[in-house]
Order: C-alpha cells, then sequence, then structure tokens
C-alpha cells in the first residue's frame, strides 16, 4: 500500500487533473491519493474569510473569484451533463451559507470552516474525473477519520484515536483506492480544523505511518530536492538521498520543499519519502530515508522570506533572563507567531520571526508595554548547510549581515531583503 500526495501546483488546471490520472493509472498496488487545494485556491480563501471577519464589501468579488477558477477547471474536465456540478454547487451553498451568517468571534474557527472547503473542492473534482475515465477510487472525507483538538488553524492530531478511525475506514474491502484531503481534520464534535498551512504532506505522513504504508511519494511542480532555488542561483543540483535528519533539518530552516512535521510520522515506522517530478515522472526525483551512513551533501541554501527582526530591551535595564523569556514567548505563542532565530544579550533579546501583517502591530504594542521594541521589517534569513569557507567569503562581502549564527554545518544570516 503506498501513499501518494499531490500538491496544489499539480491540480491547478485541468492539464494537471488529466496528469495526475495518466500517474495513477498504472499503479498496481493499492493507494490513497492525498490532494491540496487546487493551485491558489488556500490564499484566495483566506481572502474570503478576512472580508467575511472583518465584513468587508468585497466578499462577493473574492468568492467569485473561487468559484470562476474551479468553474473553470471543471468545465475544462467535464460535458455539461455530469453530475459533477451538482457537488460543487453544494460546496458553494455550504460557503454561502457560512457568509450569509454573522461571524462567531473566532477568527481561526472561522476560518478553518471556509478555508478546508478549498481540499474539499479539489478532492470531489478529481475523484469524480477519475471514476469518469474508469479509475475506480472511494472519496473519503478525512475530517471524519483525522481528528485533533479545537486548536483551529494548527490543530493537534490524536493519533491514536485517529489511527483508529482511518484503519477502519480505509480497509481496501471494495475498493484499491481512496481520494482524500490533506490539510484538514475534524474534532471529536465534527468541527473542521486545518494543520497548519502547507499541511497536506503531514497528512500524507500521518496516514502513511497509520496504514503502514510501503512509501509516501510527493508529486511536486519540482524534479526533487533542490540544493537550492534554482529561482536565486545559476548552477543547482538535485539531492538524490537524504537522511531524515537532514530533510528535518531542511524544512526547519525554512526549505519549502516538504512540511517540517512530515518526517516524525515517517521515521517512526522507517517509510521512505520520494520526492518526484509531476512533470517527469519517469525521472528519479530524492528520497528521503532512514539513511544512517553519512551522505555526502553539496552546500544547500535556504532563504526565508518575509521576515521581520525584532528586539526587544526591558525598559527598566534589567537582564533577559529566564523569567522574561517565558514572559516574551507566551506573547509569541497568544499571537502564533513562529520563531525563526533568537539571539539574547544582557539586555537585550533579539527574535527573527515569520512576519504576520494581520498581528504584527498588536504585538509589538503588547511588547512596548514593558520593552523598548526595535524592529525591522525588510529582511530574510538565508541558511546555508555544509558551508565553505569560499561561500562564506563570498556572501559576507556582498551582504550587510545583521545577526549571524554559526555551527558545524550550518551557518544562519538575517539580511535585508534585496
Ligand atoms: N492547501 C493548503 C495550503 O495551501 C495545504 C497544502 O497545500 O498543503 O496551505
Ligand atoms: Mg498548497
Amino acid at each position: 500500500m503506498k501513499i501518494y500526495k499531490f500538491g496544489g501546483a499539480s491540480v491547478k488546471s485541468a492539464e494537471g487533473v488529466k496528469t495526475l490520472a495518466s500517474i495513477i493509472k498504472n499503479e498496481d498496488v493499492p493507494i490513497v491519493v492525498v490532494i491540496s487545494a487546487m493551485g491558489k485556491t488556500t490564499n484566495m480563501l483566506e481572502n474570503v474569510v478576512d472580508s467575511y471577519f472583518n465584513q468587508k464589501p468585497d466578499l462577493i468579488s473574492n468568492v467569485a473569484t473561487v468559484k470562476n477558477f474551479h468553474k473553470k477547471i471543471v468545465d475544462d474536465l467535464y460535458s455539461r451533463q455530469s453530475n459533477i456540478y451538482r457537488r460543487v454547487a453544494e460546496i458553494f451553498e455550504t460557503l454561502e451559507t457560512i457568509i450569509s451568517q454573522k461571524p462567531s468571534l473566532s477568527y481561526d474557527f472561522e476560518y478553518d470552516r471556509i478555508v478546508s472547503l478549498g481540499e474539499i473542492l479539489s478532492t470531489s473534482i478529481v475523484s469524480h474525473y477519475l471514476n469518469e475515465v474508469g479509475i475506480n477510487n472511494t472519496f473519503v472525507d478525512i475530517r471524519t477519520c483525522i481528528k485533533s483538538d479545537n486548536n483551529y488553524r494548527e490543530g493537534i492530531v490524536d493519533y491514536d484515536l485517529s489511527k483508529e478511525l482511518v484503519k477502519s475506514t480505509m480497509t481496501f474491502a471494495n475498493t484499491q483506492m481512496y481520494v482524500t484531503q490533506g490539510f484538514i481534520a475534524g474534532t471529536i464534535t465534527n468541527q473542521t480544523t486545518t494543520l497548519g498551512r502547507e499541511g497536506s504532506d503531514y497528512s500524507a505522513a500521518l496516514l502513511a505511518s497509520m496504514l503502514n504504508a510501503e512509501s509516501v511519494t510527493i508529486w511536486k511542480d519540482v524534479p526533487g530536492v533542490m540544493n537550492a532555488d534554482p529561482k536565486l542561483y545559476d548552477k543547482v543540483q538535485i539531492i538524490k538521498r537524504l537522511s531524515y535528519k537532514e530533510a528535518i533539518e531542511l524544512s526547519y530552516c525554512g526549505a519549502t520543499i516538504i512540511h517540517p512535521k512530515t518526517i516524525k510520522p515517517l521515521k517512526m515506522k522507517k517509510i521512505p519519502l520520494y520526492v518526484k517530478s509531476f512533470i517527469n515522472p519517469e525521472k528519479e526525483g530524492s528520497v528521503i530515508n532512514d539513511y544512517t551512513e553519512r551522505v555526502a551533501m553539496p552546500p544547500i541554501y535556504i532563504h526565508k522570506k518575509n521576515q521581520v527582526l525584532i528586539t526587544l530591551t526591558p525598559r527598566d535595564f534589567s537582564f533577559v533572563a529566564e523569567e522574561r523569556l517565558s514572559s516574551i514567548f507566551l506573547v509569541l505563542a497568544a499571537y502564533k507567531v513562529k520563531v525563526s532565530l533568537i539571539q539574547t544579550s544582557a539586555i537585550s533579546f533579539s527574535l527573527c520571526i515569520d512576519y504576520n501583517q494581520a498581528t504584527f502591530n498588536a504585538m509589538v504594542k503588547e511588547f512596548q508595554q514593558s520593552y523598548e521594541v526595535l524592529y525591522n521589517t525588510d529582511v530574510e534569513l538565508i541558511t546555508i548547510r555544509h558551508y565553505t569557507k569560499d561561500i562564506l567569503d563570498k556572501i559576507f562581502a556582498e551582504k550587510t549581515v545583521f545577526v549571524e549564527q554559526r555551527s558545524r554545518q550550518t551557518v544562519r544570516i538575517v539580511v535585508p531583503t534585496n
């Protein structure tokens, strides 16, 4: 039994859905197909949530954007008679019912029940299409199987309960293929949750671990795990083999190739993770596995954009000791801020964090009660793993470095965005 995961980029058009079909058509073992929302649907639905929750006038046009995008794909895939039109209409009716009512007080709750519809749309369209072209499959609403707590937008999965439900649902008794959603889950009272942006890799890994899959394959619009972003660097190469540890380090540093939570469930069961090109499926790609011997690695460059460097200095000139640190982290946790790097000195504390425009000012205000706050919103964090002296010489000659942290394998610098 295998897991195939298709990200948004691979199902962004009718063409993509057809390629997906041609990839899975040749599979002879039972598979679970995990799919994300089509193209940039999640971002489009985030705009819907924003205008709904804040009762903005662009709500209708934001909904129309999502509708038109899906309508084009459905029109390109199906004849007018297909009953997929009914199903898609039902999903949009669900959305319209939600937005016709006054929002609750919880932004995150509203976010999950709206944004999750992207995955429901994509899987309904794909599952239906596959059945129509003779690739028989069974649709599963994963919210009935993967159960999380009610920490909306970052649901914590109850692994044991979910495993029981997944195993009793995906028995493969009458089917060789299930099609289901990544990224979304349900609470025990059947509210919808999501598992964090780009979380469908994580869903695929959870299902693999729960079902003891022989492998997971993530189909992407890149040829495998690259040592740098080809948009930023001239000479890039595919890293064919990576250990789980290397993969965790990379995703933690901001490599977007796989979601950071993906590796743990796979490592537990030693399940290999293949990263393959959706455009050239016959190419080898990369494999992340339980390699214990040292695998030689090229230098790897990771740019994490959209960061803020923020420095807190206590107003009373006192030390930034443990107690202060824990109160700083409580504020960060309350704003669900992801910290990329920290540096302390006697009387100041610097953090490089993901910039969230919606909440940043409120968070700064809160810090200002006890701290002098300085920040720079125009920075990025560059991580270089397996660096060499030449690389460092070059980078320090070229860039203004605000913060630097160096260990044996890794150097991390915060620099102005150019
Ligand atoms: N559709 C979700 C997102 O864009 C989940 C995913 O793609 O993994 O964040
Ligand atoms: Mg996505």
